[in-house]
């Protein structure tokens, strides 16, 4: 199986997908056949140089998406429906009570992992 094949076609499915994806996800994705500890190396590597970030959406696995350098969205947080499982993309972020406080402490550099889990609105109804 011709491996940058694979990588290639990995950050293709990340990139055009609207959520993070976990290994099982990649796994039907994909347009030709592999195992998924091939896919599950291959993201690890990816992992090590930066380019995929982990995300745990306290699902029991990880899912994973572009990191924010390469893709053209910015900084977000995700939220995921506990009933159905379907997640959403939050596009805005204001912590900046939590910057101003930090920035006292003499911290710079700050990053944060942030993720919200509730019911979306089609299984709030039922
Ligand atoms: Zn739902
Ligand atoms: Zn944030």
């Amino acid at each position: 199986m011709n491996r940058t094949k694979l990588k290639i076609d990995i950050l293709l499915k990340l990139s055009i997908s609207s959520r993070p994806l976990s290994i099982n996800d990649l796994h039907q994705a994909l347009d030709f056949k592999c195992d998924i500890s091939t896919i599950f190396r291959t993201i690890s590597q990816f992992k090590d140089k930066n380019l995929v970030s982990e995300i745990n959406l306290e699902e029991g696995f990880y899912r994973y998406e572009l990191s924010l350098q390469k893709k053209t969205l910015s900084h977000h947080h995700h939220i995921r429906c506990r009933v159905c499982g379907e997640i959403r993309n939050l596009e805005s972020c204001d912590l900046s009570s939590f910057e101003k406080s930090i920035k006292k402490l003499g911290f710079t550099q700050m990053e944060h992992r942030l993720e919200f889990s509730g019911l979306c609105s089609r299984c709030s109804k039922s």
